[in-house]
């Protein structure tokens, strides 16, 4: 019997617990169960049209070859001159690199720049490939906790106070998942200016940029200043403001010198991105914009809907949460059911059998707070029709009532 025994940095590696989730919702689901799935943050639009159509000219045109590993050039100047127009940043094209995904930019991020011996900090509720990413490279996560009475933004003390010499990185994702924070801009300049002040690099992960609710300010982190530019890598992509998460197309922007190690690492794991998607990229972000603002809209409708229950939720049941200024999650505490006989006669002390007794007994689909460094805690996503929502909130209200 030959040995696959695995390599050390993937024996200990865990499966994304966003998708897992979505998983299990799916397999209830094909046995025929009508689950109601909040669990997968992507958003349920369709692509909208102009962009297919330009998949389909690609096509046609022939675009169906390898392209340079780090992404064609058409697509690298539409992301310099969206930063430009969007936040007034001028980049040149050897200061972007564009992948498979964000989460693909992610992890070349860090695999370019961290080692053994880093720490990388990462506030807390965090993305859940976060801490799996910095594992990989064999640096060390370092989750500093932020909370719901501050918005869930980290303060500079707080950042200061966890900086050591071996910090290499901060991972900072405005707006948020699974929080929905937006920081307000005179709390995200103070942390950017600590982070100057400490000397360490800025990952500013940015994909949810363009939704934003209730007024909230977005700017992009380089955009604070030359030195807060020079030691900022912003991460961002066509998947959520776009409606493009199957096409697989995020983009890094940095200092060209960085740029060119991760395309290096880029050329030798898997080429290039798909080159259909980078055609269908460039028109996402050179052509009309007003299916952005749509799809917002949309999603801004949701968000006041959830928020709305969850303040009744908050009234009858005493669950508490912080209103989400973007993104499209809400993230609420539920460690008040700890203890108490749920539907079905089960008690549980943690979010995780929480979701599991809610799926069982309730047929809804969330994420535990667990997976995102954050317990007692669970997170819906709304990026999903209006008739679920009312569906899924009545079924969670309907449980949480039930509950002794
Ligand atoms: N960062 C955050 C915070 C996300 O929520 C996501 C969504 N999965 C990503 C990055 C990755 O997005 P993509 O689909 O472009 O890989
Ligand atoms: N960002 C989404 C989420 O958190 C997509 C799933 C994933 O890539 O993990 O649900």
């Amino acid at each position: 019997m030959p040995s696959f025994r695995l390599s050390p940095a993937v024996q200990s590696l865990k499966p994304s617990a966003t998708l897992a989730a979505a998983a299990k919702a799916k397999e209830l689901k094909s046995q025929g169960i009508d689950v109601l799935d909040f669990t997968v943050g992507e958003p349920d639009f369709v692509t909208p049209a102009h962009i297919c159509e330009a998949a389909t000219a690609a096509m046609k045109a022939g675009h169906t070859h390898y392209t340079a590993s780090g992404g064609i050039a058409e697509l690298k100047q539409a992301v310099c001159a969206a930063y430009e127009r969007d936040y007034g940043l001028k980049y040149s094209p050897n200061q972007v690199l564009i992948s498979n995904g964000a989460k693909h930019s992610i992890h070349n991020v860090l695999a370019a720049l961290c080692g053994p011996g880093d720490e990388v900090i990462i506030p807390t509720p965090y993305w859940v490939s976060y801490s799996a990413l910095v594992e990989l490279t064999g640096a060390t996560p370092v989750l500093v906790e932020t909370s719901e009475a501050s918005g869930f933004c980290l303060s500079p003390e707080e950042l200061k106070a966890h900086v050591t010499p071996n910090t290499r990185l901060i991972m900072l994702n405005n707006p948020s998942n699974p929080t929905g924070a937006v920081y307000p801009l005179d709390k995200l300049e103070a942390l950017v200016r600590a982070c100057v002040e400490a000397d360490i690099l800025i990952l500013s992960d940015e994909i949810y940029e363009k939704l934003l609710y209730g007024g909230a300010a977005f700017r992009s982190v380089a955009s604070f200043g030359p030195d807060v530019l020079e030691r900022t890598i912003t991460v961002s992509g066509v998947s959520k403001a776009y409606a493009m998460t199957g096409w697989r197309i995020g983009w890094t922007i940095g200092p060209a010198a960085v740029i060119k190690a991760m395309d290096n690492l880029q050329s030798q794991e898997t080429s290039n991105p798909c080159s259909i998607s980078q055609y269908a990229a460039v028109v996402a972000l050179n052509g009309p914009q007003e299916s952005v603002e749509e799809m917002r809209k949309a999603f801004e409708e949701r968000r006041n809907y959830v928020v709305g229950r969850l303040k009744d939720f908050r009234e009858k049941f005493g669950v508490t949460f912080a209103e989400p200024g973007g993104a499209f999650y809400g993230f609420f505490n539920i460690a008040g059911f700890f203890g108490k006989t749920l539907p079905g006669g089960k008690s549980v002390d943690n979010s995780s059998d929480f979701c599991t007794t809610l799926l069982e007994r309730a047929h809804v689909a969330l994420v535990t707070g667990d997976a995102f460094g954050a317990p007692g805690y669970v997170r819906l996503s709304f990026a999903c029709g209006m008739d679920q929502l009312r569906a899924g909130l009545d079924a969670i209200e309907k449980f949480l009532s039930a509950a002794r």
